[in-house]
């Protein structure tokens, strides 16, 4: 159990959900009614509030956005058949943003300022979690340093928000993907386990550029040869080959996924063959060729699962199998969203349930 916090709520004054369309919403831009502040000052967190969601004020010497010392997570809550809250593995997600901040010098926030805020706010807006097949409560919790000072330091202040988005189905359709042989996301000992904002900045050209020759994402490769496979966009990667799921093994150079994880755990527990070691593109585009890969998908919060259909190595597009009901990465998705919906029972306490 968590200690209470004395959170100041401040509520809104009429809900924005009656305005809200939920079978037609945009992810990511709708927001509800509340989000949850507190402000580390002084070495202490502290001026825990929940306010109505709006505009921030800060000033341009605002070292975050000089510096980017600014950390993210992203995780899910939904509604079971009783229409209660649940929220999906946010303790994993609570240790992940506080690995990050450590990466880059800002202080941890302890388990009653995270969990505790995140209850509290969830109580508060439960109506925006909705409850039609495959919507979710998209929930972002982020840090930033507030120092007004341009001097590379350390900041000596943070903030600390977590706003919410209802998002609608989330059905992504099969990926065409490139992969990236030049531009790198992470070297070892550099930031790429770390959900820092600067990462996410340096990937986007290189992602512009595969955008515009009609991939939909890169497959990023190791630093040195690039040759061996890390990860695509915001989503870990899985390759079924022969009914052996294979994944790269976590490493400094790759985000620690938690939908990766309960991947793998499901695998697991169905008695599937799960190897996490380096895989090479050569590897991929040979069992392309003998016809042994079965599913390629990456797997993440927002998707959770996105099929890949194309993979594009040294000028060449190899084409995977085309979806089938019987893929294990069907199957795996259907599993997951019944954990997360109260539908099996948590045998993996990967469930919060806010009352
Ligand atoms: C967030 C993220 C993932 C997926 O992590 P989940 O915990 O499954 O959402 C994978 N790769 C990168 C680079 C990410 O930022």
């Amino acid at each position: 159990m968590v200690e209470a916090l004395n959170i100041t709520i401040k509520k809104v004054s009429k809900s924005n959900l009656p305005n809200i369309d939920f079978s037609n919403i945009i992810f990511g831009k709708v927001y509800s009614d509340h989000m949850f502040v507190a402000d580390y000052v002084d070495g202490e967190w502290g001026n825990f509030c929940i306010v109505p969601y709006g505009k921030l004020t800060i000033s341009p010497g605002t070292c975050a956005l000089h510096y980017g010392q600014s950390v993210f997570e992203g995780l899910k809550a939904y509604k079971n058949e009783d229409s209660e809250v649940l929220v999906f593995r946010p303790y994993d997600n609570h240790r992940r943003m506080n690995l990050s901040a450590k990466r880059i010098c800002m202080p941890e926030i302890p388990e009653e300022v995270f969990i505790g805020g995140l209850t509290e706010l969830l109580k508060l807006d439960r109506e925006w979690v909705p409850d039609v097949p495959g919507t979710s409560l998209y929930i972002r919790p982020f840090m930033f340093a507030t120092d007004e000072y341009i001097g590379l330091k350390p900041s000596i202040n943070y903030r600390f928000i977590i706003f919410t988005c209802p998002v609608g189905p989330y059905y992504s359709r099969p990926l065409k993907v490139k992969v990236e042989e030049h531009f790198v996301r992470a070297y070892p000992g550099g930031t790429g386990s770390a959900k820092v904002a600067g990462n996410y900045a340096g990937s986007l050209y290189p992602a512009k550029l595969a955008q515009e020759e009609g991939y939909d994402q890169l497959i990023w490769t190791d630093g040195f040869e690039h040759k061996y496979i890390e990860e695509s966009g915001t989503m870990n990667l899985i390759f079924n080959i022969d009914d052996v799921l294979i994944t790269p093994a976590l490493d400094d150079t790759i985000l620690h996924g938690i939908t990766r994880d309960s991947v793998l755990t499901i695998a697991r527990d169905r008695g599937m063959k799960v190897e996490e070691r380096r895989i090479s593109i050569d590897e991929i585009v040979e069992a392309i060729r003998k016809n042994t890969l079965k599913e390629a998908f990456g797997a993440g919060t927002a998707a959770t699962i996105a099929h890949i259909k194309i993979i594009n190595f040294e000028g060449i597009d190899y084409e995977l199998p085309p979806v089938s009901i019987d893929f294990f990465s069907r199957k795996v998705f259907d599993i997951l969203e019944k954990y997360r919906k109260g539908l099996l029972e948590d045998k993996f306490s990967w469930i919060v349930k806010i009352t």
